[in-house]
């Protein structure tokens, strides 16, 4: 007899564990609350236009532990097509100075030297740490099955990674900055606004280049919706089996084994092991009411900060208009958005590097700006659906700021808002990535096991602040891993 394993939730990390589970001959079930699998990584369609929600950067498109993931998971096939964009993003400052990210830290060196020769000490000193982050090499396999040689093997390589990670890893943003000590204005104006005011670990801002400079972090054609897609397909076509509109209550525990679910409408499905890849608070706090609680995770769900939600504004534009860059960040601080005053300011993303998100001869643009969940826990009914329409309203003039002239050729807006992101994928208060990466967190995880629970194991974003679909899809993985190893079965994994 197979042993069965239930996988609660169908996003990125449910379907890799389900794919690695049934890789591995385990009889295997994924159970998603949404009518599609995807999770955060989704997209809808309005009238011919796709609008997506999450894909704009993936790591691992070119090498290294992550790219042998979305090889064994069909993310990545002889098909794919992927991107990788020159521009990082264009910053527009209060008065629409321009100022631009390269994704190459050479290139970006030396386009900050031009604007401010003044600044080559600090210029120098930060791109050398960025270059330094380039050599971050993630494990392959989770922390409970390396041995000691795994360590050896990556340490010399990665000494220059450990001494960033050892001189910033506790600083915010705010006060890297502050120690490199920029003179140039337009510099400091552009990375205090950004960066700044916000408990946003240095070290996420200094590995941020890092993949892109390697061309390791591209964009692959097509976005979220088919990349799921492509998952799920895996997953069947390996005889796992996955089950919509189901949505898990309480984990069966007897004895502290998990043993199953039981859904809200009161079915129950037993399993010899359980992976929760849905949202981290309900999970262990609802689902399991809170009777597996380590002091580490009870610390992270009471102190960390979360993600802010976003408000996702989707305009199908009749005509075709061209971008150079992926995103353009608007820094324009005190403007109102509905009942959101934006305090990160708003960004606007052109998809027209992506053929496949609008019919010929018309764009995909979309507008995002953070908007704290108290602003949408109780709002519902008319008010909710006029605050939409308000959002539509002040989301379209900024857009014609942006490109004059494009309003009479808007032909669908769709406004989709934390609390369309909680209704489909149950994730805490909006927070579409999880815990934010401060300093305090930044170097933290959260273990996959549960104290005295067994036969049960965490994946996905919750595990790792800043979340992101690589290590959540790696989380599927190890979780397979450690039931292989706790059935003394070598764990197996096949390329597409
Ligand atoms: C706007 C946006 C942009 C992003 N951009 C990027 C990017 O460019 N690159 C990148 O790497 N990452 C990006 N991310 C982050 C990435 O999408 C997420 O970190 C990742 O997809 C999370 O996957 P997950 O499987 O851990 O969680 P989720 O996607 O939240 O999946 C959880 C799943 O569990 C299901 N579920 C929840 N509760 C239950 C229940 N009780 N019963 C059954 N099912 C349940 C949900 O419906 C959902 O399908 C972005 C996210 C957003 C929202």
């Amino acid at each position: 007899m197979k042993k069965r394993v239930i996988i609660i939730g169908g996003g990125i990390a449910g379907l890799s564990a389900g794919i690695y589970s049934a890789m591995n001959g385990f009889d295997t079930e994924i159970l998603e609350m949404h009518s599609v699998a995807g999770g955060q990584c989704t997209a809808w369609d309005r009238k011919k236009y796709r609008f997506d929600y999450c894909l704009h950067w993936l790591v691992g498109t070119s090498k290294g532990a992550f790219h042998e993931i979305w090889k064994e998971t069909n993310v990545i096939n002889s098909e794919t097509v992927i991107v990788n964009h020159e521009i990082h993003s264009r910053i527009l400052d209060q008065d629409r100075n321009e100022f631009y990210i390269y994704s190459n830290i050479d290139r970006w060196e030396k386009y900050l030297l031009e604007i401010a020769p003044e600044d080559e000490i600090p210029v120098e000193k930060m791109c050398n740490d960025m270059r330094k982050s380039a050599l971050l090499e993630p494990f392959s396999l989770p922390p409970e099955l390396r041995s000691p040689l795994d360590y050896i093997r990556i340490g010399p390589k990665m000494l220059p990674v450990f001494n960033v990670v050892r001189k910033f890893g506790r600083l915010t943003c705010k006060e890297y900055f502050d120690k490199l000590n920029f003179k140039s204005e337009r510099i400091r104006s552009v990375f205090y606004s950004m960066y700044g005011e916000r408990n946003f670990s240095a070290l996420a801002f200094i590995f941020m280049l890092g993949w892109f400079h390697q061309k390791n972090a591209g964009y692959i054609i097509g976005g979220s919706y088919p990349l799921a897609q492509r998952m799920a397909e895996k997953f069947e076509s390996l005889g796992g089996k996955i089950f919509y509109k189901r949505r898990v209550d309480k984990i069966i525990v007897e004895n502290d084994v998990a043993k199953g679910v039981i859904l809200t409408d009161g079915t129950r499905i037993e399993a010899d092991y359980v992976i929760s890849a849905a949202d981290g608070y309900s999970t262990i706090y609802k689902m399991l009411e809170a009777k597996y609680v380590s002091k580490q995770v009870d610390f992270a769900y009471k102190n960390w900060e979360l993600f802010t939600p976003l408000v996702q504004v989707s305009f199908g534009i009749k005509k075709a208009i061209k971008a150079e860059e992926p995103i353009i960040v608007n820094l324009s601080k005190e403007l109102m958005i509905g009942r959101t005053r934006l305090g990160n300011g708003f960004s606007v993303m052109n998809y027209s590097h992506d053929p496949t998100m609008a019919p010929e001869g018309k764009s995909v643009i979309i507008m995002r700006f953070d908007s704290p969940w108290e602003l949408w826990q109780s709002i519902g009914g008319e008010e909710y659906e006029n605050e939409k329409l308000q959002i539509q309203k002040d989301a379209t003039v900024l857009l014609e700021k942006e490109f004059p002239g494009i309003t009479p050729f808007i032909e669908v807006v769709d406004v989709a808002t934390p609390k369309t992101d909680v209704k489909y994928t149950g994730v805490k208060d909006g927070a579409y990535e999880g815990f934010m990466p401060s300093k305090e967190n930044m170097m933290k995880s959260l273990k996959m096991k549960l104290p005295g629970l067994q036969n049960f194991y965490m994946a996905g974003q919750w595990l790792f602040p800043g979340g992101g679909i690589p290590p959540s899809a790696q989380t599927g993985k190890w979780a397979v891993q450690l039931i292989c190893k706790k059935e003394k079965q070598t764990f197996v994994s096949d390329k597409v």
